[in-house]
Order: C-alpha cells, then structure tokens, then sequence
C-alpha cells in the first residue's frame, strides 16, 4: 500500500471530527505529529506522510474524536501571543482571559509595580503580565503542584523566569508572608458544582478544581475578596474573572469589602466577564 499524502489524512480527518472546526484541527494535529507548521501542510498537501507518523496521527485523531481537548492532544495552546505548555494538570487558557490582561495593564503604570496572581495554572496571566511589563515583578501561586510545574517551565520557555516567581498553595496564604501588591489577579473557578457546562466540551477534561467552585459558583471569589484587602496597598486594585451572570455579585463583594471604583467589563463576546475595585487612597495616590 502507497503511502498516504497529507491531503488524504486531512480530508480523512475533517470528515471525521465533524463540526465547523473540524479542518483547522485536523490540520493542527497534523502539524502537531510532523513537528511543522500548518503551512507546511498546505504547501505540500501531495507529500507521503510515513507509516508511524499517519498511525500516530490517526491515534490523536480517535482521542480528539473521543472529545479530549485539543489543547492536550498537542500540548501547546496560544495565550496572548505567548506560546504555552498546557498538559491535563491546568485549565486550558481561554481567549476571554485576555481582558483581564488588558485591564490590569491599563490600572497600573509600566514602573516597578508588584502583581500577584492567584491560581495561576499554567502561567498564563503572570506570564502575559511579565511579558508586556519588564519593571513589574510578579508572584504567582497555585493549589497545584502539578499545575506550578507546567507555570515554572513556561517561564523558563519564555524566558520570563528571573521575573515571575512561583509559590504553592491555596490562594493568599501561599503568597510571601506581610508583602502587599499593587494589583492582585486571578482567574479562579467560578462554575456552579452542579452545573451542566461542566459536562460539555474540554470541562470534563480540565481539573475540576480550576473550575468548578460550590453551589453557586462563587466560593473562589468570595475568598479572594475578603483576603485582599490585607494584601493590597492603598489604592491598589483587585481584578476577577467571573461567570458571565455573577457580574452583579461580584461588585456587591467588591463594595461590601471596602473596594471603590468599582466596575464590570465585557469579554469580546460581549459577555459581562471581569470586575474589578479599587481599595481607597489613605493619602495622595503614588501606586507603584
Ligand atoms: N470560562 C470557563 C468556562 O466556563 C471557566 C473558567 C473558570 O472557571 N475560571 O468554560
């Protein structure tokens, strides 16, 4: 039997998955088991691909087709332009998570702020933070030693390691003992535990843990609510990701806690999906 071309794994593949996604996928774990990029595919779609490489390819294609992420099948997911390792230990980074990114960079100065950000998982807002801000210096923590794994080896991949340190443990108490920061980030888990979306798409694969957090969802940000306060310097900022029907609740936790400047702002979906607060300026405002 001849070899099989790249157009024929492809086409094989597209119909396969099924679904709007389906050839830029197929083409994405192709590319993933050749080790080139996608243009490469659509350079050469009459190239013979080996017999390993189509039985490796074919293999990815059936788990993909089982509804395992693609993220973990190649083990790579983009996260504001930064290439990241993403392994079934971490959330896989969501386009929506960007606007966090972008509002913690419109709050602070470029000047040498401190940011902590909490449940890091795989590196993604500390290392897209690190990236756009050389003065800032960042702390960034986890429940999970394996997420902590894959955040340490992105830094180093990025070289952003000398900027972003990395401390285990639940929320605030893993950060440094008595420092306080300009900004406080974290994308936490917001999923209401009962929740069907848990049973939908890449969630079944993701930690539950990253996801899900109590009946309401809001066990998470209730608590990184309340410790902030004792972690922040006067006038510094608390910014959440949340879900896109907790906007309300997050600012009523937000006020009840003594944050001012309160505010909730859409994702590029158009989806309420970040709030973020102000702690009152004791004196003149001088945040980083
Ligand atoms: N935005 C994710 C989802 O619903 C959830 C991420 C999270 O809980 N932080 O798909």
């Amino acid at each position: 039997m001849s070899a099989p071309r790249i157009a024929d794994l492809l086409r094989a593949a597209r119909q396969r998955l099924a679904g709007p996604q389906a050839a830029l996928e197929a083409q994405a774990l192709l590319a993933h088991v050749l080790g080139r990029p996608r243009s490469h595919l659509l350079a050469w779609p009459e190239r013979p691909v080996a017999a390993a490489a189509a039985a490796r390819f074919r293999t990815l294609l059936a788990r993909r087709a089982a509804g395992e992420p693609l993220a973990y099948l190649t083990g790579e997911r983009e996260f504001w332009s930064l290439p990241l390792r993403v392994t079934p230990a971490v959330l896989i980074p969501r386009p929506e998570t960007e606007l966090l990114v972008e509002l913690t960079l419109a709050q602070l100065p470029a000047g040498p702020c401190g940011v902590a950000d909490l449940g890091t998982g795989s590196g993604a807002i500390a290392l897209a933070l690190a990236s756009e801000r050389p003065a800032w210096r960042l702390d960034a923590s986890d429940a999970s030693a394996a997420a902590l794994a894959v955040a340490r080896d992105n830094a180093r991949r990025l070289d952003l390691a000398a900027r972003v340190a990395f401390h285990h443990g639940p929320w605030y108490a893993a950060l440094p003992r008595g420092v306080r920061y300009h900004a406080l980030v974290s994308n936490p888990p917001y999923v209401a535990s009962g929740d069907p979306h848990l049973t939908r798409g890449d969630l079944p694969f993701e930690p539950r843990a990253a996801l899900a957090a109590g009946p309401d969802g809001l066990a998470a940000l209730r608590a990184l609510v309340d410790g902030a306060p004792d972690r922040l310097h006067p006038g510094g900022w608390l910014l959440l990701e949340h879900g896109h029907d907790q906007g309300a609740a997050v600012r009523a936790l937000l006020r009840a806690r003594g944050f001012v400047a309160v505010a909730t702002h859409r994702d590029l979906a158009g989806l309420p999906r970040a709030t973020l607060g102000r702690l009152p300026h004791a004196a003149l405002p001088r945040p980083c």
